[in-house]
């Protein structure tokens, strides 16, 4: 290996007893038993036991006394058998232990702020002191697991034919949705480049470049308000083609998925994945993105209970619920109710089905024989409903779906569910500006029917977009792009993009769209949600090495900082917050 150890802590084995080693590494831990001292002795290959006599080796002895842990130590001794009774088998080097004959402290450590086998550590300390949290075998794992990941990505993409090209991070505004990040100009005073929310344009034009095929493991950045699974600095595995059509890129990504699953954690994922429109994702799951693990589908009983004698039901847009399989008690029940309110529901009106089938229910009497037939709970469960509009029975229902899924136990956490939604809604109105936006973004097409007319019913209109969803996580998104220049102008003036701000944002775009762009279309999956996935880790932080907090401040860094009074004044940026 190297001078400083000839083999890896995590790798002895048996086969190794009788031979001189040395090894080098992090104290995991210290034991002294009076006269004999163990160390548990970690490198990135495992960990392995030294142990140090008094009196074969006193000098190693003596330095080994100050050793605490996570100081890093150089020792040298013969591999031995360990004693019946000591053997670990739960350790790959269990089986035997370093006798130590020379110990050196190469690197001391500080009292540490927590130790790396302690749980629910808090999370600013954390981040506050990566190195040490990343010491720890899960962020090993989870850190590692993605760059084998990203191993293979670029493999199967570079298989594939694509060609990684990378594009700038000083640019334009990106329409993603969010809101960009500026970079003050100190060449061009009063200027600002924006950090890219996706290389969605330069994607683009590369493709009316000519380079057919482009991928890049593409940085993006995202002013959101944060969640536990947001983050502001977003990875993205970012595809382009052209002439594509949907199923070479559906094919392409089943093969990248399917190549991840089985390289980085030996799952068999099997291709095609099954396809749902949004429109049936909606229906079926109360979501553009379903968890499809479980059951508790959403039903529709809106035809059932018009004119009903339930004045909440006869008067709702729709009528919807799904069936739980458990008699939920009263208190169960308000329980429900708060968070359906939460959701935006006024109420959550049930049926409940006893172990005999005698429905218990405040609204039962209001119901007739052809509505009870239609939403009675099967005996030992209850019916949730919704009533309010589409959009809202969705909202609750879908939220209601996931939370009890979780909370009864019913997602099989050993399955891997792909789907792809499709079909998506082009547009959606956003009710505070009083005008439409881009479902996707800007550049994605109408589907072929809606050409000619998605300016007519913009709510109705189809775009040729479409997700992959991974248990219940949408972990790419893509579509087929506008490649003609009357068309994309059509769409932007539908989004109240006037021509002046059209020449002003775009105006390269759509040159570049008349100078022979060629049909075009791609994808882009967010790498750190597919480790999120891949890993089963919970938290979208985990899966990245220097993550900011919640409130987007890097507690280890203490970024974003203040910036000194001459470099403001270099940049022509006076400030109107108050300095701390
Ligand atoms: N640029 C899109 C995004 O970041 C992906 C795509 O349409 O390819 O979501």
């Amino acid at each position: 290996m190297t001078a400083w150890r000839d083999i890896g802590c995590g790798e002895l084995r048996p086969e190794h007893v009788g031979s001189q080693v040395t090894v080098a590494g992090w104290t995991a831990r210290r034991r002294d038993h009076g006269g004999l001292v163990f160390v548990d002795l970690r490198d990135s290959s495992g960990l392995c036991q030294l142990v140090i006599n008094p009196e074969q080796a006193p000098e190693a002895h003596a330095a080994a006394h100050d050793v605490r842990n996570e100081f890093v130590l150089q020792a040298t001794g013969a591999v031995v058998r360990r004693a019946p009774e000591a053997v670990n088998p739960n350790l790959p080097t269990g089986d035997v232990e370093i006798q130590v004959e020379k110990l050196r402290t190469v690197s001391r450590s500080t009292p540490l702020p927590f130790q790396l086998d302690e749980e629910n550590v808090d999370e600013t300390l954390r981040l506050r002191y990566r190195w040490l949290d990343l010491r720890r075998p899960k962020l090993q794992r989870n850190i590692r697991l993605r760059g084998r990941m990203v191993g293979t990505i670029r493999r199967v993409m570079e298989e594939a034919g694509f060609v990684d090209i990378q594009t700038p991070i000083l640019w334009k505004p990106t329409p993603e949705g969010a809101r960009d990040f500026l970079v003050p100009s100190r060449l061009q005073p009063g200027r600002f480049y924006a950090l890219p929310q996706s290389p969605q344009i330069a994607k683009q034009l590369l493709v009316i470049a000519n380079f057919e095929r482009y991928y890049q493991i593409a940085i993006c950045f995202r002013d959101e308000d944060l969640r536990a699974d947001r983050v502001q600095e977003i990875t993205q595995l970012d595809v382009e083609t052209a002439f594509p059509d949907v199923e070479f890129i559906y094919a392409l990504m089943e093969r990248m998925v399917q190549a991840v699953w089985s390289e980085c954690i030996g799952v068999d994922v099997e291709i095609p994945f099954p396809r749902l429109t949004f429109a049936e994702a909606d229906a079926r799951f109360g979501s553009d993105k379903p968890d499809t693990r479980f059951g508790l589908e959403l039903q529709d009983a809106t035809d059932a209970t018009r004119g009903s004698e339930f004045g909440v039901f006869a008067n709702a847009e729709t009528v919807r619920f799904i069936t739980v399989p458990r008699e939920f008690s009263r208190a169960q029940l308000q329980g429900l109710e708060e968070l359906a309110k939460e959701w935006g529901a006024k109420g959550l009106a049930y049926l409940v089905a006893g172990e005999d089938g005698e429905v218990r229910s405040p609204i039962a009497k209001f119901l007739s024989d052809r509505e009870l037939e239609r939403v009675r709970p099967p005996a030992g469960s209850t019916v949730l409903f919704a009533a309010d509009t589409w959009e809202l029975t969705s909202r609750v229902l879908g939220a209601l779906r996931l939370k009890l899924g979780e909370e009864l136990g019913l997602i099989d956490e050993s399955r891997f569910d792909f789907l792809w939604v499709e079909d998506f809604p082009m547009f959606e109105w956003d009710e505070q500006e009083q005008r439409w936006n881009a479902r996707h973004h800007p550049f994605t097409r109408p589907a072929p029917e809606w050409e000619e007319r998605f300016d007519q019913d913009p709510g109705q209109a189809i775009a040729v977009a479409y997700d992959l969803i991974a248990n219940g996580n949408e972990i790419g998104g893509g579509s087929l792009r506008i490649h003609e220049p009357e068309l994309q102008a059509r769409v932007f003036d539908l989004l109240q993009i006037t021509p002046e701000q059209q020449r002003l944002k775009f105006g390269f775009l759509l040159d570049a769209l008349a100078m022979g762009a060629p049909p075009h279309g791609g994808i882009a999956f967010g790498l750190d949600r597919m480790v999120m996935v891949l890993a089963g880790e919970p938290n979208l932080r985990d899966t990245i090495a220097f993550p900011k907090n919640q409130a987007g401040v890097d507690p280890m860094t203490g970024a974003p900082s203040e910036a000194p009074q001459e470099q403001l004044d270099e940049l022509g940026i006076s400030l109107n917050v108050p300095r701390d």
